[in-house]
Formats: C-alpha cells, sequence, structure tokens
C-alpha cells in the first residue's frame, strides 16, 4: 500500500516539506527552550473581540454565512481599508472574507494562474508562497532580495525574470522573514515596472498594522494599482488573532468574484463566530493593534541593537516581528547555526534558507516574546557566539 506513485497526486509528492516544521518537531521534545520560532503575536485576543464573539454563540448564531463574508464585516473592511490606508473597496462585490490570508493567498493564487503561467515570487518569503503558485500548476520565478539592499525588492530584478508567460507579482511588505518594509517611492518604482508589463500584483499586507518606520503605504493606493491588485490581508498578526483564521481580500471585483467562485464549492464561508469577533475588532480594536504595535516596537530596538552588539549583524527590520540578522561570521551554515544554537543553548529560531536562497547565512528570529525571554535569548546566543569564535 506504501507506493506513493500509484496514490498520491504527483503535485504533493513534489511539494517541499516545511523547513520550519522540523525545528519545531526538535524544540519540543526540549525542556526550557526559549523559542524565538514562531511567527505569531505573543498576544491573547483582546477581550473585547472574544466577548463579541463569544455573545454571537449566545444569540444563537451557528449558521453559515454569505459566502463571501458577513455583509457587516465587509462593509468595516471597506471602511477600514478606506480609512487606513485611503481605498474605495465596495462591500458588495469587492471584499471576500477568508481563513486566513492563507486561504486568501490561495484563492488569488488559483483565481488567476493557468498551467505554466509564472508567478514572480520575492526571495526570502513566506514558505507557503512557493507551494501555493505549484498546486495550482504555476511555475513560481524566484528573484532573490539582498541583504546589501536591505531585501528590498529593486525594480530592475523584477524585469530581469519576465518572459511572456509572467502573469503575476507577489510582494509582502513588510516582510516575512526579513521584516523589510518598502515605503511609498519605492512601491512607486515597482508600480512603473507592472504597469509596463501588464502583470497581476498580489500584495501580502497581514503586518500592515506592524509597520514601524513612516512611508507605509498598500500597494493598491499607488496611482494605478487598484485595478491591477489583489490585497490580501487578515486578523492575525496586527489583532494577535492567528487561531480564529480569518482574513481577508480585497480587489476589483472581477478578481473577488472569480475567487468566490472557489470559494463557494471549496470552503463555504469563513467561520461565523469569528467574523462576530472581527467585526469587533475593527470597529473598536484599533487602541488595542497601538498597544500591541508600541510594544513590539520596543522590542524590536531592544533586540537588534543587542543582536549588533553580540556581533550578528542586523539590519533595523521597519516592520513584522522579525529580525534576521546574518551568522555569516561564524562560519556555519543557517542549519547547522540553528540546529546547535538549539541543542547546545536551547534557543530556537529558524535557518534563512528556508525562505530561499538569499536567506542563506541568516536567521529568523521572531521577537514577539517577553522581555525577559528575549533578553536571556541574548545571554545565551553571546554565550554561543563566543564559544564558536574560540573553537572555529
Ligand atoms: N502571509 C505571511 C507573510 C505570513 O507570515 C503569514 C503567517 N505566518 C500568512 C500570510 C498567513 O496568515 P494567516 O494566519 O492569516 O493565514
Amino acid at each position: 500500500m506504501i507506493d506513493q506513485q500509484r496514490y498520491l497526486s504527483e503535485k504533493v509528492i513534489n511539494l517541499k516539506p516545511s523547513g520550519i516544521r522540523r525545528f519545531f518537531d526538535l524544540a519540543s521534545g526540549m525542556e526550557g527552550v526559549i523559542s524565538l520560532g514562531v511567527g505569531e503575536p505573543d498576544f491573547v485576543t483582546s477581550w473585547a473581540i472574544r466577548e463579541a464573539s463569544i455573545l454571537s454563540l449566545e444569540q444563537g448564531y451557528t449558521a453559515y454565512t454569505a459566502n463571501a463574508g458577513l455583509i457587516e464585516l465587509r462593509r468595516e473592511i471597506s471602511n477600514y481599508m478606506n480609512n487606513r490606508f485611503g481605498v474605495q473597496y465596495s462591500p458588495d462585490n469587492e471584499i471576500i472574507v477568508t481563513v486566513g490570508a492563507s486561504q486568501a493567498l490561495d484563492l488569488a493564487i488559483r483565481a488567476i494562474v493557468n498551467p505554466g503561467d509564472e508567478v514572480i515570487i520575492v526571495e526570502p518569503c513566506f514558505v507557503a508562497y512557493e507551494s501555493i503558485v505549484s498546486l495550482s500548476g504555476g511555475v513560481p520565478v524566484p528573484v532573490q532580495t539582498t541583504v546589501e539592499n536591505q531585501f528590498k525588492l529593486q525594480p530592475e530584478q523584477i524585469e530581469a525574470v519576465i518572459t511572456p508567460r509572467t502573469k503575476a507579482l507577489l510582494i509582502c511588505s513588510p516582510n516575512n522573514p526579513t521584516g523589510t518594509l518598502l515605503v511609498k517611492e519605492e512601491l512607486e518604482k515597482i508600480a512603473h515596472i507592472v504597469k509596463k508589463h501588464d502583470l497581476v500584483v498580489l500584495s501580502d499586507e497581514i503586518y500592515s498594522e506592524l509597520s514601524y518606520e513612516d512611508g507605509y503605504a498598500s500597494f493598491a493606493s499607488i496611482d494605478g494599482m487598484r485595478e491591477r491588485t489583489i490585497v490580501i490581508n487578515g486578523f492575525s498578526k496586527g489583532f494577535a488573532m492567528t487561531g480564529w483564521r480569518l482574513g481577508f481580500a480585497v480587489g476589483p471585483s472581477m478578481f473577488i468574484q472569480a475567487m468566490l467562485k472557489i470559494h463557494q464549492h471549496t470552503m463555504m464561508c469563513a467561520p461565523t463566530m469569528a467574523q462576530h469577533g472581527a467585526i469587533e475588532a475593527l470597529r473598536n480594536g484599533m487602541e488595542d493593534v497601538a498597544i500591541m504595535k508600541k510594544s513590539y516596537h520596543q522590542r524590536r530596538n531592544y533586540f537588534v541593537k543587542s543582536l549588533n552588539e553580540i556581533g550578528l549583524d542586523c539590519h533595523m527590520p521597519g516592520g513584522a516581528f522579525y529580525a534576521f540578522p546574518s551568522i555569516k561570521r561564524t562560519g556555519l551554515t543557517s542549519e547547522e547555526f540553528a540546529e546547535r544554537l538549539l541543542l547546545e543553548e536551547k534557543v530556537a529560531v529558524v535557518p534563512g534558507d528556508v525562505f530561499g536562497k538569499s536567506g542563506a547565512g541568516h536567521i529568523r528570529c521572531s521577537y514577539a516574546t517577553s522581555m525577559d525571554q528575549l533578553k536571556e535569548a541574548i545571554k545565551r546566543m553571546k554565550r554561543f557566539v563566543e564559544k564558536l569564535s574560540v573553537t572555529v
């Protein structure tokens, strides 16, 4: 019965397992580990949001919602996009509520990709991008951003990989794993190339609420881009709602209605009780978002400064909650560094190359953990780096 070729789909057999999982599995069998490995907020969802969701259950709202999501929630998303980013979307046909940003990404790719169509992905990036494109029958075409440019996509890099099959560009700012934020002027330069080559843009803006520098802009707000951009966003990061599995996509109705066609046959709708919580999040939750953001900001400043002090060079990330220091001077590969740091000092980080080729020689550290834990992690990492410099 273990004949994979016979029983499983080729696409699944060829899918690379997530490189992050292996480290979780290693760490989960150990005691006293400080985890800088997971990409999720360390806050519990604010009480008002939980209460709104509980209330919806008490009131008996337990049935499916409209496929596109509750109209009240779509109205709130419409207001949010307008108030926060200055882009208008109609709640009637330009917004879809999804099961996390993950499902929105999957729907968006499946809605636009024909077999063999190329989608440019900007590495290092979220590990799921490549798989989502491959599963849809598309061809992921990676572009490597580099530490010399603070991992900022250079417009000429896009032009260098354009072919007649190029369909779309998938970007993410602020970025996972580098934390890199592209400011408005940088997006404008990318937009110029996008227009010239008539590309669709999938803009993953899941970290939009966590930007610490001026100049953040939604890609859809850049001149001429709204008509060709699907914005992916959600509640996981900014509102600390990872477990609620709620996200959304906004864009021109042609794209959103195509996504809705797939959604109604696959997921039907996002969880109803989570949608009720999300309405509250958008109506009254922005103060809590600001408090969490301030806390990440303080931790970023401490953590990145400390990494540099212990000899792990790290650019100052403009957003998200990741630091992406170089470990090149230790002479170890990212994988060796992460594995030995875990086994010898019990600090879990993720090797940078799981996010793409140019992540090699780096590690991803999530600083969404308490200041005490961060201080202890730095102490252990310092000891580890010092030990290496003696033995290397
Ligand atoms: N995009 C990026 C860049 C992410 O880092 C993540 C989560 N790690 C997601 C999308 C998926 O988020 P969600 O929980 O909303 O599915």
